[in-house]
């Protein structure tokens, strides 16, 4: 395993102007480009995190306070194609209680809407939304809190698409997923006419592709990016940080863990071995990265 740390990202934060205000440029993908935005800062338990990993090992990859919490982000890819817009999963949103608030620590800084229209786009720009799964710092912002304080779907003409057995257990949960599959989060989308339910491996637009995955949820699904012979793999909670490389460090939230360990290790070789970029969402440090064959980092990108 090699040290992430070590590694001092190669590329510089670029910011190009479009009438009159400055953009971040984000990451290049061929025809593509990437933008992580702020689906809110929290934090979670090391043990969650990384599993039957012993924290002798993962505090030498990651941060923690002195009671064992780390920093956490969720980071929404926004994809721009030529063609389409697509958001990878929605955040924490803005509906937590202030117990939910406290208990992980979750800042309320969610702002999508915010972060949209600083990449001079609207809520209802946004052509498809891919949710990896429905677990609430995924999911929490498909349905938002409006200034009235009603409940409105976040991207009102996306699609959203979401794998048929995700779907199936967050209709009926079971007592360990009860908890992160929240109807506030999922009835609005019920009778919406929005969402859509695949089955397996599905193209959603030209170059992004679905793969159920399952692992972390039974209907777990990560995506696929591909322009001009460039490849980005999404991962969802299967690779949740940079410290989560190596495909045995899942974390203690995997429903089915080797299944998680059987498809990240398909996942990463085969991504490692056409040079993809791998991009992270619960990072707060580096959101994307690549390997080469032997799965040492080569390249990071900084991109919050
Ligand atoms: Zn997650």
């Amino acid at each position: 395993m090699v040290d992430p740390w070590r590694f001092e990202s190669s590329l510089a934060h670029h910011a190009h102007s479009t009438a009159g205000r400055v953009i971040k440029e984000g990451l290049r993908l061929g025809d593509f480009e990437l933008h992580w935005l702020n689906g809110g800062s929290f934090e979670l338990d090391g043990g969650a995190m990384f599993g039957v990993v012993p924290k002798l090992l993962w505090s030498k990859r990651y941060p923690c306070s002195d009671d064992n919490l780390l920093p956490l982000a969720a980071l929404p890819v926004l994809v721009r194609t030529p063609e389409s817009v697509l958001l990878i999963d929605t955040g924490l949103g803005n509906k937590l209680d202030d117990r939910e608030r406290r208990i992980f620590r979750y800042k309320g800084d969610w702002n999508l809407p915010g972060e949209l229209d600083q990449l001079g786009l609207g809520r209802e720009d946004v052509d498809f939304v891919i949710l990896t799964h429905f677990d609430f710092d995924h999911a929490g912002g498909v349905v938002m809190r409006d200034d009235g304080g009603g409940l409105t779907l976040t991207f009102p003409r996306a699609r959203h698409l979401l794998q048929r057995t995700e779907w199936e257990d967050v209709l009926s949960p079971d007592s360990r997923t009860v908890k992160s599959y929240r109807p506030v989060n999922y009835e609005l989308l019920k009778g919406s006419g929005r969402l859509d339910l695949v089955t397996g491996g599905f193209e959603v637009a030209r170059g992004v592709h679905l793969i159920h995955t399952g692992g972390h949820s039974r209907g777990h699904q990560a995506v696929r990016l591909e322009s001009r012979g460039e490849t980005a793999l999404h991962l969802g909670d299967l690779l949740p940080t940079h410290a989560h490389l190596n495909p045995l460090w899942i974390t203690a939230y995997d429903n089915f863990p080797l299944d998680a360990v059987r498809r990240k290790e398909e996942l990463m070789t085969k991504g490692a071995s056409e040079g993809a970029w791998f991009t992270l969402y619960h990072d707060p440090f580096v959101q994307a990265l690549r390997l080469d064959r032997e799965g040492d980092v080569v390249q990071e990108w900084r991109g919050r």
